[in-house]
């Protein structure tokens, strides 16, 4: 078991010669700490160093030092800033423009994509009310379009089949067509993945967005990658202006720490969570219980 932050202060408390507080002399180690602490919690090192720099100005400026419990003041403080890096409070779905209103999902294959178009999908019928369109442009996987299918049949939406011989472009653009002239309030656009980032699939996921100019261009990203995650979202937030990030997969054991990496990279609300492979298993994203889990 990997020790959480608390225990790790408690510890620098301990060591530090005897002085139970916290001086501008002694914060390094318990920063060295705290730095470890989110390194285990697979927070990427540029994200660590800017959190860092924010909570030792805080710490020597306010709080910490002179407090009474200077460990937990501190870790007041890197609450509060990872909090706040993250983005302070939950940011949803933007619908504020003529219907229907596109969202466009891009990521690796396997990060979740085409399951989260069926958790948002039902999340827009049952909560929102809303007629939801769902289409699959990944041409590459057969097996994909049916995936999306099944998904759609599950969050009781609608489906518009396409085939391997059609054009990405082209289907979505003829899925917008169809969602105009059927009075759909969303169109959810399902995309191939490949397993690594290559150019022809960025280029292509680039074209599919003038295309359609979605609302919501949403990065899907699998929190089990910790730190490769960074990449990832380097890389796709260069092809496409994204809007906003759903992070799957954290109800498996990932500390959390891509939350931190994605946001930095990015600068976008990580607007939800995935907890389950279930299309019930999707929560709003709350910086705040986040950074609880980041700090362990
Ligand atoms: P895509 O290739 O990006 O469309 O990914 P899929 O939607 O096909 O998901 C890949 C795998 O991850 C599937 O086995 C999903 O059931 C699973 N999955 C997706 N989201 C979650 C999640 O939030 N939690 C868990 N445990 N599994 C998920």
């Amino acid at each position: 078991m990997l020790d959480n932050l608390t225990q790790r202060l408690a510890r620098v408390m301990k060591t530090l010669r005897g002085e139970a507080r916290l001086t501008e002399a002694n914060i390094g180690e318990a920063l060295r700490e705290v730095r470890l602490a989110l390194l285990e919690a697979d927070v990427a090192l540029p994200a660590i160093k800017d959190l860092i720099a924010a909570v030792r100005e805080k710490a020597i400026g306010e709080e910490v030092i002179g407090s009474l419990s200077p460990g937990q003041a501190l870790i007041g403080v890197v609450h509060r800033e990872l909090t706040k890096l993250m983005g302070d409070a939950h940011s949803g779905l933007n619908m504020a423009t003529q219907p229907p209103a596109v969202m466009l999902m891009a990521g690796l294959q396997g990060a979740g994509k085409t399951t989260t178009v069926g958790k948002l999908a039902k999340m827009l019928r049952e909560t929102q009310k809303k007629k939801v369109l769902v289409v699959s442009c990944d041409v590459y996987r057969p097996a994909a379009i049916e995936q999306l299918k099944t998904v759609a049949a599950q969050a009781g939406v609608e489906f518009l089949p396409s085939t391997s011989s059609e054009k990405p472009v082209d289907i979505a653009r003829n899925a917008l067509d169809w969602a105009k002239r059927h009075f759909h309030d969303v169109l959810l656009v399902d995309t191939a993945g490949r397993l690594a980032i290559d150019e022809a699939m960025m280029k292509e996921i680039a074209e599919l967005h003038a295309a359609v100019k979605p609302i919501e261009t949403l990065f899907v990203v699998d929190a089990m990658l910790g730190q490769d995650a960074i990449n990832t979202a380097k890389a796709f937030s260069e092809a496409l202006p994204l809007t906003g990030i759903i992070l799957t997969k954290l109800d498996g054991d990932a500390r959390g720490g891509a939350a931190l990496s994605v946001r930095h990279v990015t600068g976008r609300p990580i607007k939800y969570a995935g907890v389950g492979e279930k299309l019930t298993g999707l929560e709003a994203f709350h910086p705040e219980r986040m950074a609880s889990r980041i700090l362990g």
